[in-house]
């Protein structure tokens, strides 16, 4: 494929008819391209995008009020809560076309509104294109045959069809296995056609691999391409122990709301990922005060996503702290890149206290615990009243009572509201391996969960 800068290309990086509805450019390969060729690219879809906001009434009077907007920084911040303010199928002022055709998904927002997006099929070609290409950046010469795909396959969110899209775009053979299957059964079909890539969540692909019998049958197993959340240190050890070898990578650094905003090249490790330039205009801010934060230091991403066709958003707050990695890549690209710290909004509402994950995580350092994917604080409420529950994974080399971990914990102000709350009953601290953490229904390990009291498996929690 040659690099199509001076072309518009369809997921098929064949050329767009020239009269085509939608003229946002997307490279071939963004990796050959130098420095001044991706920022002429990037300015060139930012022009198209304003010219499709300009000339849509609606969606002009919302990004735009009365006046043009010289520069994308003119505009304010837009947040998760005018999202979901102004998303359909309340209002579809921010969709530029095909609000009766297209793919409707919504964000998987633990708290508040939900947000929900009309990407029309156009833009699901686009996000297609940049899960492919930035699939085979990170493959490198090691191109997956047979793919696996246990992803959560529908309840309006879009990443299982867009793996399945992914393993289409690279020509390798899709196992569209989902997330329900029976273990036994998964680990047979993988052993018997020889399955060398496993599409998966972080979570999924641990309680996979901690089966017993799961080392002996997946000796060929290639590569862990995760998505949803970050493997984190812990567990990509614990993988890394069960299985020699295995290449565990980011499938893709993307979102609901936005479709793909990074990937990972052959050099890049933990959560670094490139950003699809071309089409994604990233800031690092403070989402407070709205201004960027100084180069190289953490802040809270803010995205733009170049589109003439479906829902563009312009500034918009992920939700996601990071931070820009200065210099260039390893791997020669160009590509801007950041790291992605974590979630900004790791917080619990616990009988109208609010605790996050970073006070609670500040109370637990001084028994050596000190990275959040080992943790698990769950919230097992009914009616009545609820009881705590505080995971640690059993990787840890620590000890921890119950008593003691209260204990500290009680001195955080807000952390000792919830011990002394009428409704509060009781405090467990319980080492457990990571697999055995409660999931999400779409496949998320988060740090702070609810579930129902009655509940003695916690990964039968939804
Ligand atoms: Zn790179």
């Amino acid at each position: 494929m040659t690099p199509a800068v001076d072309a518009p290309v369809t997921s098929a990086g064949v050329p767009a008819p020239r009269h085509g509805e939608h003229t946002i450019r997307l490279a071939a390969d963004l990796d050959t391209l130098d420095r001044r060729s991706l920022t002429d690219l990037q300015a060139g879809n930012l022009a198209t995008t304003f010219a499709a906001i300009a000339a849509h009434p609606a969606a002009r009077r919302h990004w735009f009020g009365d006046r043009e907007p010289a520069h994308l920084r003119d505009l304010p911040l837009f947040r998760a809560d005018d999202l979901a303010r102004h998303c359909p199928p309340g209002s579809s002022d921010l969709v530029l076309d095909s609000a009766e055709s297209g793919m409707v998904l919504r964000s998987s927002g633990t708290t508040g509104r939900r947000k929900v997006l009309y990407h029309s099929w156009a833009f699901n070609d686009r996000v297609a294109a940049l899960g492919t290409r930035g699939a085979r950046a990170g493959a490198g010469r090691h191109l997956p045959r047979r793919v696996a795909v246990c992803l959560a396959p529908a309840e309006l969110n879009g990443a299982f069809g867009f793996a399945m899209d992914i393993v289409a775009g690279l020509g390798a053979q899709a196992y569209p296995v989902g997330s329900g299957m029976d273990r036994d059964e998964l680990l047979e079909v993988m052993a018997e056609h020889r399955v060398d890539t496993l599409i998966a969540s972080p979570g999924f692909a641990t309680r996979l691999l901690s089966a017993d019998d799961a080392v002996a049958r997946l000796g060929h197993l290639e590569r862990l391409w995760y998505i949803g959340e970050n493997v984190g240190t812990e567990r990509r050890a614990l993988l890394g122990a069960r299985l020699a070898g295995l290449r565990i990578s980011s499938l893709a650094y993307s979102t609901s709301e936005t479709g793909p905003i990074g990937y990972q090249c052959t050099r890049q490790h933990d959560n670094v990922h490139h950003v699809h330039d071309d089409v994604i205009i990233v800031e690092v801010v403070d989402a407070e005060t709205g201004e960027p934060v100084p180069a190289g230091t953490e802040g809270d991403l803010a995205v733009t996503v170049l589109s003439d066709t479906g829902m563009p958003l312009l500034r918009y707050l992920v939700g996601d702290r990071v931070r820009m990695v200065p210099g260039r890549c390893l791997c020669g690209s160009a590509a801007t890149r950041i790291d992605i710290i974590g979630r900004a909004d790791q917080t619990m509402n616990i009988d109208s206290t609010t605790v996050s994950r970073d006070l609670v995580m500040a109370h637990l350092a001084p028994f050596g615990i000190t990275d959040p994917a080992t943790v698990q604080v769950q919230v097992l409420r009914d009616a009545y009243g609820f009881d705590l529950r505080l995971l640690v994974a059993d990787t840890l080399p620590c000890t921890v009572t119950a008593a003691q971990a209260r204990a500290e914990l009680s001195r955080g102000y807000h952390l000792g509201r919830v011990f002394t709350s009428p409704t509060y009953r009781s405090f467990t601290v319980e080492r457990v391996p990571p697999s055995a953490f409660a999931n999400t229904g779409r496949g998320k390990t988060p740090f702070f969960i609810e579930l129902p009291a009655a509940s003695t498996d916690p990964q039968e929690a939804r």
